[in-house]
């Protein structure tokens, strides 16, 4: 196999800038050695590569994606430097079919799925499945095809999920209250409950929906380990706060979904298209849905998310980057909305740089036990994003994509 040896470079290795100017050598799909200052001599690789005015930093993370089967979501993906994907609810045997995928295939980035998620009768997602896909006969297949938990049997929907490979577990704890399509019915909190603890039994994390302050705080006192989203309803309380504190439990804001669901947000949107990394990625339909919006908010504003993510991070609350993006969901392109996702911690939630590359890389690795990934250090798989400038001083700079290298193999640009 190739090996690569990048000099000259900044290194932020997942935690902190390691050196403003050092090297990497990676060979056989692994990290070798990572330093600061000159490689040794007599080092010799396949590549090299002179990284002078460039960052090297792990491949990013989304916490939060769906990929529904579809393999251009994960060449998107990749495309944008983002090397893993947790799926958040697809079809078990489709995403079984992309793992699959990616591990046969380096341009296509490496996937995580929850499955099936922990859907009841006439629940969440199936209205908003009904309520946003065009072909309504399509949808109603699609939400008569998902295994329903019943009461009293959480723990025999478990094992079938982990029968069929998913990951973690995602609950649903949305009873539309602040949705224009809503109400729904949702599951009483023993049935969350049960589910999580069926879960643990099993080795998996839970990850819940939750999109208003009240769901968050039944499923955050049901022991679920983390957030698939950040509410936008209403400020976020001190009884919030404490919560999150006293159970650990981490957050994927999602806040690019939040601002498409009440509308906000468009022109960061359309001014993220002028960016040249945009033109050679996304197609005409996929900028258009990038600047489209969900627009079912019946109230609230991304601002308190905004401020909601701001305090739990003060608070020392795990902040694990994620979307939600998916193929034809307004407000979101895989692997772009990313790049969004980060800008609106850094100018929105008082994150520093590092912080937000931290949650798209070191924290979301250790929080889903990725122990191969989501750092730069000896050892660890070559997932790698090389962007020119710095991005730890100007987010923006993670769009400038240099390269990309999963398990050491370089995607063509
Ligand atoms: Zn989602």
């Amino acid at each position: 196999m190739t090996s690569t040896l990048i000099h000259s470079i900044r290194i932020f290795d997942g935690h902190s800038v390691l050196t403003e100017s050092g090297f990497l050598y990676f060979k056989d799909g692994l990290i070798h050695t990572v330093a600061a200052g000159a490689p040794p001599a007599g080092l010799e690789a396949t590549n090299t590569i002179d990284g002078a005015g460039h960052t090297i930093l792990p491949g990013l993370i989304d916490a939060h994606v769906h990929c529904h089967g579809d393999s251009r979501t994960l060449a998107l993906c990749l495309k944008f430097g983002v090397t893993t994907v947790l799926d958040m609810f697809s079809d078990a045997a489709a995403s079984q079919g992309l793992k699959k995928l990616a591990s046969e295939k380096a341009d296509y980035a490496d996937i995580r799925s929850a499955g099936f998620g922990a859907v009841i009768k006439n629940g969440w997602p199936g209205p908003i499945v009904m309520a946003t896909m065009p072909d309504k006969e399509v949808a109603r297949k699609m939400v008569e095809s998902w295994p329903l938990v019943e009461e009293g049997r959480e723990a025999e929907w478990i094992t079938g999920r982990v029968e069929e490979g998913s990951d973690y577990i995602k609950l649903m704890q949305e009873d539309g209250a602040n949705l224009l399509n809503g109400p729904f019915p949702t599951p009483r909190p023993s049935m969350q409950a049960a589910l999580v603890k069926a879960a643990h039994a099993n080795g998996i994390l839970t990850v819940a929906h939750a999109m208003s302050q009240k769901a968050t705080m039944t499923v955050l006192e049901a022991g679920t380990d983390g957030l698939a989203h950040c509410f936008y309803d209403e400020k976020p309380s001190a009884e919030l706060v404490d919560l999150y504190k006293k159970t650990g439990a981490f957050l994927i804001p999602t806040l690019v979904v939040s601002a498409s669901i009440t509308g906000e947000n468009v022109q960061d949107s359309k001014d993220i298209l002028e960016r040249d990394v945009v033109s050679k990625r996304v197609g005409h339909d996929e900028k258009e849905c990038f600047c489209g919006r969900v627009l079912l908010a019946r109230g609230g504003s991304v601002e308190h998310s905004y401020e909601t993510v701001r305090v739990l991070k003060k608070n020392g609350v795990d902040i694990l980057a994620g979307t939600d993006a998916a193929k034809g969901l307004h407000g979101t392109v895989p692997g772009l909305s990313l790049h969004q996702e980060l800008g609106l911690y850094v100018h929105r939630c008082g994150f520093t740089g590092v912080e937000a590359l931290i949650s798209a890389t070191s924290t979301t690795a250790r929080r889903f036990s990725l122990n191969d990934r989501g750092r730069i250090a000896e050892g660890l798989r070559a997932d790698l994003l090389m962007v020119k400038g710095d991005p730890t001083s100007d987010i923006g700079c993670t769009m400038d994509i240099a390269g990309v290298w999963r398990g050491g193999v370089a995607l063509e640009l």
